[in-house]
């Protein structure tokens, strides 16, 4: 993903109002009925609805999304012809996606599949490069792929059962239609995939059968006298690995591994967002915490910041980030859309440059991740001011989509959802796994079991499972509550600068209050105490606070304004500050496999893939971005663990992947 930029679709509506683009000369679908062409050359000629009846879950991938239109189309028929597939993944690569705008008049022609485009607009992203995992229906997952096919299709990991390849005539656009595109579609395609397309272009026909495809003309649609029909004769040779030992569990890609139940350790956010990732896919979850509730710990905090990592070196750490952002507010909304009550205050979050270099990189970071404005943007101090509601001296990006959220209100929404247990003042204690199940004993007895164990439990991970090598830091942090300033109190933006600042809140004790007539007041944090775990309150780190706040803005705050300790406690951080997420390594196979890794220069081909621990997983390290790491984490391990598309690029899998810290440990001992 990173480098991989996108661009606008240079879209014009015809005579007829209908999508055509400048750039290709070419319409998005056919002039004698989109509709039906999609009906016949997609569905039909992949065997649709019938082959996904029989089967829990089906893949479809399409080079070229555009208006949307085959999704559509695929997705009502799936609404009423569903059969037993209980999920539908549709992944879908586009270089130059259309604006929400284009899309609703593109998709206003079809009259009769009103309420998906309506669903498809409300989750539809904005037009940021990398991997954009949706959720417009229970069921229905939609992956879209920011960037041109030959940068993503490397970057994906799936088994695709039905290629849709509409990527405008090759004559037109030969990009959509090379070689190493089609190697790509045989490399990600399931055994006995299928593959439909509107043309029969000999490169195509050749291209497809040069791959393992078995290609086949028959009758096309309107003046189209024929298209193409393939299968997969053979399957194709994977992809072959760049770094072996960042492989992922094979079976886990390919289907759910020994049924549907899970354990996890851990109830913060990391654990809660999992459960509910889990339990939305139909799974059984047992949430084992040793506290009374849920995000008493690194977690409780009142008001965590909702707002994107960038800096002007466009890398996977960032985009992780960046793109954990654009998912947590879909959650958001997702969840707010069935009636969830959130302690969320949308009140967009502004990031304060402190001074001409930080101004200038920040602007090199827009210009890197290319943002739409909707997402984020430079504002001088007249306009900065003017969205923060009181006068402040500084550059910044101004993100309005952020705000703050009380991460416990978060967690407790995740339960919420059926096939959840949770099981309080369970303290795991003991791990043991036999006959295919890992069981979680307590001091008094077995607490779990199940084939899937998920450690979602901070610091604690490394006391189990030989897992002792994860270097997960401690870092207490506190937060601290202000009187607002008749300078202060107007503030209507979060801020962020070498402290953050939000708006006045009403708190009560240590939580946002409903309770709108208890005093309010801005909640400013938070300290970073390296290797420190003592979780008590500390009226030093409340000063520590209140002193940066006023160094940072010297005519709005004084020095002796009033405050008052909110909550501490000590989060889980790793070096380079990206969390631990996916399949817990057999540390004693690594050093037993990759023996040699850093000694003879051995080339990668000839390792083999990575081992791990049986159904072992593990979510922590979110450090102080929890709320923006999790839940795009969470999607990722149960679609892992439930053998789906993943819905991060390989890159970012790769900085997540907990085998790194072996790699590099047995780096820095040769
Ligand atoms: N399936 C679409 C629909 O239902 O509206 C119509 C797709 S249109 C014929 C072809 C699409 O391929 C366009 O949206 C275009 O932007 C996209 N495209 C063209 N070149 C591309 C490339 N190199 N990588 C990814 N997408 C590309």
């Amino acid at each position: 993903m990173s480098g991989e930029q996108i661009s606008s679709p240079a879209l014009q509506f015809d005579d007829a109002g209908l999508p055509y683009s400048t750039t290709y000369a070419d319409h998005y679908f056919s002039r004698a009925g989109g509709l039906d062409e999609s009906r016949h050359v997609f569905l039909h000629g992949n065997d649709l609805p019938q082959r996904w009846q029989t089967r829990e879950h089906f893949v479809i991938g399409e080079t070229g999304f555009g208006t949307g239109l085959n999704l559509l189309a695929t997705w009502q028929c799936w609404d009423t012809q569903a059969g037993l597939c209980r999920r539908l993944h549709y992944v879908a690569v586009e270089k130059h996606p259309l604006n929400r705008t284009e899309l609703q008049q593109a998709l206003a022609l079809w009259p009769e599949l009103e309420i998906y485009t309506h669903r498809l607009l409300a989750v539809y992203p904005a037009q940021v490069a990398g991997f954009h995992r949706l959720h417009p229906a229970p069921g229905l997952t939609l992956t879209l792929l920011f960037g041109d096919v030959s940068a993503m299709l490397p970057l994906l990991q799936a088994r695709v059962d039905a290629w849709y390849l509409d990527g405008f005539a090759p004559a037109r656009n030969p990009a959509m239609w090379q070689p190493e595109v089609f190697r790509l579609l045989a490399q990600l395609a399931a055994p006995g995939a299928t593959l439909s397309t509107f043309t029969v272009a000999g490169m195509v026909r050749r291209g497809l059968a040069e791959v393992g495809f078995t290609v086949e003309k028959s009758p096309g649609f309107g003046h189209k006298r024929e298209m193409l029909r393939a299968r997969l004769a053979k399957p194709s040779a994977r992809l072959a690995l760049k770094k072996p030992w960042l492989a992922l569990p094979e079976f886990a890609l390919n289907a759910s591994p020994n049924g549907q139940q899970a354990t996890i350790i851990g109830a913060g956010l990391a654990g809660c967002a999992i459960a509910n990732a889990l339990a939305c896919r139909g799974w059984q979850v047992t949430v084992l915490e040793r506290d009374a509730g849920p995000a008493q710990q690194a977690s409780g905090n009142p008001a965590g910041l909702v707002m994107p990592r960038l800096s002007a070196v466009r890398d996977a750490s960032n985009d992780f980030y960046l793109h954990g952002y654009l998912y947590v507010l879909r959650e958001i909304k997702r969840l707010q859309a069935q009636g969830h009550n959130l302690r969320w205050q949308p009140c967009g979050v502004v990031q304060c440059a402190a001074d001409a270099a930080d101004c200038n990189r920040m602007e090199r970071a827009l210009q890197a991740y290319d943002l739409p404005a909707a997402v984020a943007r430079l504002l001088n101090p007249t306009e900065l001011s003017d969205v923060a509601g009181i006068p402040l001296p500084y550059h910044g990006v101004w993100f309005p989509g952020g705000g703050w959220l009380e991460p416990r209100s978060l967690c407790q929404v995740w339960l919420q959802q059926a096939g959840i247990t949770t099981c309080y003042n369970a303290p795991a204690h003991r791990l043991e796994y036999a006959d295919g199940q890992w069981q979680v004993f307590d001091q008094n007895g077995l607490l779990s079991q199940s084939p899937v164990l998920i450690l979602a439990n901070g610091l604690a991970a490394t006391q189990f499972a030989d897992l002792d090598w994860l270097p997960l830091w401690a870092y207490r942090g506190q937060t601290s509550a202000v009187q607002p300033t008749t300078s202060t109190r107007d503030l209507r933006v979060a801020l962020c600068g070498p402290v953050y600042l939000t708006p006045r809140i009403a708190l009560a004790g240590d939580t946002v209050a409903d309770d709108a007539l208890i005093h309010s007041e801005h909640v400013i944090g938070a300290t970073f105490q390296a290797y420190e775990r003592d979780p008590a309150l500390r009226s030093e780190d409340d000063q520590d606070n209140l002193q940066r706040l006023q160094h940072w803005l010297p005519d709005l705050v004084t020095a002796d304004a009033s405050v008052r300790s909110l909550f501490a406690n000590v989060r889980a951080a790793t070096p380079g500050r990206v969390p631990v997420v996916g399949p817990a390594p057999d540390a004693a196979m690594f050093e037993t496999q990759y023996a040699e890794l850093f000694r003879h220069g051995k080339p990668a081909r000839y390792y083999p893939p990575a081992q791990h621990q049986p159904g072992l997983y593990m979510l922590t390290g979110l450090g102080s971005r929890g709320i923006v790491g999790a839940p795009l984490a969470a999607e990722y391990l149960a679609s892992l663990v439930s053998g789906e598309p993943l819905p991060l690029p390989r890159n970012v899998i790769d900085i997540l992947n907990p085998m790194r810290f072996l790699v590099q440990q047995m780096k820095a001992r040769q």
